[in-house]
C-alpha cells in the first residue's frame, strides 16, 4: 500500500447506477470527486453482471419465441441453431461499449477513478486495497449488494448466482430455478428459450410475490407450458454434487421425488453489502441486516457521509439508486432538495411483462387502503391482438375520495416500457380523467392506459361495461 493521499470534496465508494451517477452529478455541480469500485469497469452489477446483461440475453429469448409464436400465423421457421461462444461475445462487446462510454463520462467531467476495495479508516479517509488513501470532506455510500446463498447447495460451479448464469457456462439440459422472483424468472426465460428444460421452485403460492395475483395469472399461465415443473409453496431440502448432476430433494404440497439437475440457478434475494466496508470507523450505523439507514436527504446518521441504492434497503432497483444518487450529490453540493419520490416503479423483464407502479392491490387489502379499480383486459385491444398476444391486462386503482389515480399493473409484452405512462401520471397527481382525456395514439398497447382510465370514468367504447356512469 502506497502512503499517497488523493483529496477530494466528495468521495463516492461504489461505481454503479447509483455511485456514477451521484459521481457525475457532484462534478457537474463543481465538486471535486474521486470514485473508487472494486471493479476496473464502471457499472457495477447493472451494467456487469445484472440488468444490461439479461436484458440482452432476454431480447434473443424474445425474439427466439416470436419466432416460434408466428407458425400460428402460417410461418414456420428451422430450429434455429445457438452459437453460445458468439452470443457470449456479443454480450461481452456490449457491456465494454457501455463500459468505455462511462470512463469516457467521467474523464469528460475530471472524476477520478480508483480500482481496489475501499474501507473506511476513519470519518474523512477511506483506504483502497492496493491504491491510495483518500481524504474526503463528504462521502457517498454506494456499495449495492450481493447475491443471497442457500447453505443447503455444496459449493460447486455448477451451483450458480445470477452473475455465473450469465455468463452463459454451457447450455444445461435440466436446469432448476430456486427462487420464482424476478431474477429467477428473468433468467429461466433466458435458458427455456436456449433449449434448457426449466423447473422453478418457489418458496411461496406464486411466482413474483408481492405483485397482484392478476398481473403474474398471464405470466405463470404461459410458462406452465414452457416449462418442464413450476414447483410452487415448495422448497429444496437437499442437494448433493455428483459426476452426473446436482441432485436435489424437494419439500411441498406439489413436490416431486429426487431429481438430477445438470445445473441449478439459485435465485433467492440479494443482501446489502453494508458490513464489508468498515463503516463502523467512520461512524456510521450499519443495521443487523447490512443496510445503511439514510433520512430523505440520504444522509447516515454522520452527517458528511450518505449512502444511496440498494444498501439504503428495498427495493434493489437501479432505477431507485440513480435518483437517490443525484439527491445526494446535490445534497452534498449545497442544495435544498430531498428523496420525494412518490413512486419506484418495478418491471419484471418476462413474457409478458409485469409492472406496477405505486399502490397494489395486495398493498392495499393489506394496509386497509380504500381504493376503487378499473382495468382493461388486452383482449380487447386491437394492437395486442394484432401481435398474437390476447392475454395481457392494465388496472389502474383510484382514491375513492379524491380520484387521485394511487397505482397502476400491467402485464403484457411492453408493459415495462408502458408503466412510466402511469409514474409520471401520479407524480404529477393526475386522475383518470386527466388520463382519459389526453389522446393516445391508436392503436397501440399505451392505449390500454387510457381505456382503463375510461373504464373508471364510465366512457369507455371499447367494451360495453352498462350504463354510463357519469
Ligand atoms: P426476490 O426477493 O425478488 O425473489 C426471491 C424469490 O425467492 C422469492 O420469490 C422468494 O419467495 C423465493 N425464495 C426465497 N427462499 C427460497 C427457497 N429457499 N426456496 C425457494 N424459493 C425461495 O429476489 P431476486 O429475484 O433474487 O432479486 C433480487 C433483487 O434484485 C430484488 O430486489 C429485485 O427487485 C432486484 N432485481 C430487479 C430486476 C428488475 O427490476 N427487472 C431484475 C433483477 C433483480
Amino acid at each position: 500500500m502506497t502512503a499517497e493521499i488523493m483529496e477530494a470534496d466528495l468521495l463516492v465508494l461504489g461505481g454503479g447506477p447509483g455511485g456514477y451517477t451521484a459521481a457525475f452529478r457532484a462534478a457537474d455541480l463543481g465538486l471535486s470527486v474521486v470514485l473508487v469500485d472494486q471493479r476496473a469497469a464502471l457499472g457495477g452489477v447493472c451494467l456487469n453482471v445484472g440488468c444490461i446483461p439479461s436484458k440482452a440475453l432476454l431480447h434473443c429469448a424474445k425474439v427466439l419465441d416470436e419466432a416460434q409464436g408466428l407458425a400460428e400465423m402460417g410461418i414456420d421457421f428451422d430450429r434455429p441453431r445457438i452459437r453460445l461462444e458468439a452470443l457470449r461475445n456479443w454480450k461481452s462487446a456490449l457491456i465494454k461499449k457501455l463500459n468505455g462510454g462511462l470512463a469516457g463520462l467521467a474523464r469528460q467531467r475530471n472524476v477520478r477513478l480508483l480500482t481496489g476495495k475501499g474501507r473506511f479508516a476513519d470519518a474523512h479517509h477511506l483506504a483502497v486495497e492496493g491504491g491510495p488513501k483518500v481524504k474526503f470532506a463528504q462521502a457517498i455510500i454506494a456499495v449495492g449488494s450481493h447475491p443471497a446463498s442457500l447453505p443447503v447447495f455444496p459449493d460447486d460451479p455448477r451451483i450458480m448466482d445470477s452473475t455465473a448464469a450469465l455468463e452463459l457456462p454451457d447450455m444445461p439440459e435440466r436446469l432448476l430455478v430456486v427462487g420464482g422472483g424476478i431474477i429467477g424468472m428473468e433468467l429461466a426465460s433466458v435458458y427455456a428459450a436456449l433449449g434448457s428444460r426449466v423447473t422453478v421452485v418457489e418458496l411461496t403460492e406464486g411466482l413474483l410475490p408481492g405483485c397482484d395475483r392478476d398481473l403474474v395469472k398471464p405470466l405463470e399461465k404461459r410458462l406452465a407450458e414452457r416449462y418442464e415443473a413450476m414447483l410452487t409453496d415448495a422448497r429444496v431440502i437437499e442437494a448433493s454434487a455428483r459426476e452426473d448432476g446436482i441432485h436435489v430433494a424437494f419439500e411441498g404440497r406439489q413436490a416431486p421425488g429426487p431429481q438430477v439437475y445438470n445445473r441449478v440457478l439459485v435465485a433467492v434475494g440479494r443482501r446489502p453489502n453494508g458490513g464489508f466496508i468498515d463503516a463502523e470507523r467512520a461512524g456510521v450505523r450499519v443495521d443487523e441486516r447490512g443496510f445503511i439507514p439514510v433520512d430523505r436527504q440520504q444522509r447516515t446518521n454522520v452527517r458528511h457521509i450518505f449512502a444511496i441504492g440498494d444498501v439504503v434497503g428495498e427495493p434493489m432497483l437501479a432505477h431507485k439508486a440513480s435518483y437517490e444518487g443525484k439527491v445526494a450529490a446535490e445534497v452534498a453540493a449545497g442544495k435544498r432538495v430531498a428523496n420525494d419520490a412518490q413512486v419506484i416503479p418495478a418491471v419484471a423483464y418476462t413474457d409478458p411483462e409485469v409492472a406496477w407502479v405505486g399502490l397494489s392491490e395486495t398493498a392495499a387489502l393489506r394496509d386497509g387502503i380504500a381504493f376503487e379499480k378499473a382495468s382493461f383486459p388486452w383482449a380487447a385491444s386491437g394492437r395486442a391482438l394484432s401481435i398474437g398476444r390476447s392475454e395481457g391486462l392494465t388496472k389502474i386503482l383510484v382514491d375513492p375520495r379524491t380520484h387521485a389515480l394511487l397505482g397502476v399493473g400491467m402485464v403484457g409484452p411492453q408493459a415495462g416500457d408502458l408503466i412510466s405512462e402511469a409514474a409520471l401520471a401520479i407524480e404529477m397527481g393526475a386522475e383518470p380523467g386527466d388520463i382519459a382525456l389526453t389522446i393516445h395514439p391508436h392503436p397501440t398497447l399505451s392505449e390500454t392506459l387510457a381505456f382503463a382510465a375510461e373504464a373508471y370514468e364510465g366512457t369507455l367504447t371499447e367494451l360495453y361495461l352498462g350504463r354510463k356512469k357519469r
